[in-house]
């Protein structure tokens, strides 16, 4: 909007991972913001919703390039093809090491004026969570050490949570109902995490890409608006159900059992969670580091959608699914109509 630096001239933006779950807020929020998009797709991904994921990206102007970030030759040419400017990776959490390739890529051409690794959650320089969760820290810690000792201009973002119910078995939340029959609270409930809509974690990284305050920059995402805790977060959701639901105490230890199963990625995630929720990891530092910026002062004119507007969302979602599910069981002119299924996954 002219209201901050912009160092890019075309804009030409790469984004690898669109039709994962962080991937495609991004790709959206790059297309809304009119920049040429390109997607790298592998020809691998083809299931049914990544490929009507793809569609829809490709509907409202991305231009597709199938292949793999893993064959450093073909990114090469691809990012000296199509004069890519900004490289955003959203790879998952099994895939951070692929960026090994894509970055000696990257260094190679030389061109490339920002480069955003996949992180899209806590300051991995400062957070320490349990196995299997720490292992993708570190994994993400060596590509960071990577892009610095190659010399390439980055922007790591730190988005903190996903604004919907956070599950700790889950891995993509906000893809799933807040909860309609128990609230599971970690611990007693009372540490404060930031929930940031998919769509503000898409939009505040393409602001800061053109942005020079941002450039080899770790950028917090922290709207004092969207800081609650669970039990804040279960009584919000029940005033939008309109209903009061039981609260079950998943402990410390519990959380801890989960991740030391192993199972990944769930395991992960529970070992994220206790960090969150029991440590405090997104509120037990200050921004203390030169290399630290916040978008709320980057960009105070920009407002965060609230947890009230994405639980809106999500119970607008249950009513229009119980809306859908309902049936006529008579023919007479006084049809009753039943819910046949209790909405969970959207
Ligand atoms: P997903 O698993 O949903 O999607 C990953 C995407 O990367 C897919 O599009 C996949 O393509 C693509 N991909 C993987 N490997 C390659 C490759 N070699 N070449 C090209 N494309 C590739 O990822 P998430 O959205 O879950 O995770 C993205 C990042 O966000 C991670 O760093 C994760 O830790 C973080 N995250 C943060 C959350 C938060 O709440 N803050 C929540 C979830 C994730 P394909 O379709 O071919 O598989």
């Amino acid at each position: 909007n002219g209201s901050y630096p912009n160092e890019s001239e075309t804009g030409q933006t790469l984004v690898i991972g669109s039709s994962g779950f962080i991937g495609r807020f991004i790709t959206e929020a790059c297309l809304d913001s009119g920049r040429p998009t390109y997607i790298l797709v592998r020809s691998s991904s083809n299931s049914p919703s990544k490929a009507s994921a793809i569609k829809f990206l490709q509907d409202k102007g991305a231009i597709v390039i199938y292949g793999s970030i893993t064959d450093q030759e073909f990114m090469e040419k691809v990012l000296r093809e199509y004069k890519i400017e900004v490289v955003i990776s959203a790879v998952g959490g099994e895939s951070i090491l692929d960026q090994f390739s894509l970055i000696e890529a990257i260094k190679n051409v030389n061109t490339v004026k920002r480069f955003v690794p996949s992180e899209f959650g806590h300051d991995i320089d400062r957070a320490e969570p349990v196995e299997p969760g720490l292992t993708m820290y570190e994994q993400k810690s060596k590509i960071r050490r990577q892009i610095e000792e190659c010399g390439i201009p980055y922007s790591y973002i730190c988005c903190n949570s996903i604004a919907a119910w956070p599950y700790h078995d889950n891995t993509h939340p906000a893809d799933v109902l807040p909860p309609l029959d128990r609230f599971q609270i970690y611990g007693d409930g009372t540490v404060k995490a930031y929930f940031v809509a998919g769509s503000d974690i898409g939009k505040f990284t393409v602001m800061s890409i053109d942005d020079d305050r941002t450039l080899n920059k770790t950028v917090h995402f922290q709207p004092p608006s969207n800081l609650l805790n669970m039990n804040e977060m279960a009584s919000l959701w029940e005033t939008k159900i309109g209903r009061v639901l039981p609260r079950v105490n998943i402990t410390e230890q519990d959380l801890l059992q989960r991740a030391q199963e192993m199972r990944i990625p769930q395991s992960v995630v529970a070992a994220i969670t206790h960090d969150i929720f029991i440590n405090g990891c997104q509120i037990n530092f200050s921004l203390d580091k030169t290399t630290d910026v916040e978008v709320c002062s980057l960009y105070p004119n920009t407002s965060f959608r609230t947890i009230a507007e994405c639980f809106d969302d999500f119970a607008k979602k249950i009513s229009d699914n119980e809306k859908a599910v309902r049936k006529p069981v008579t023919a007479s002119n006084t049809d009753i109509f039943v819910p046949t299924a209790k909405p969970e996954a959207l």
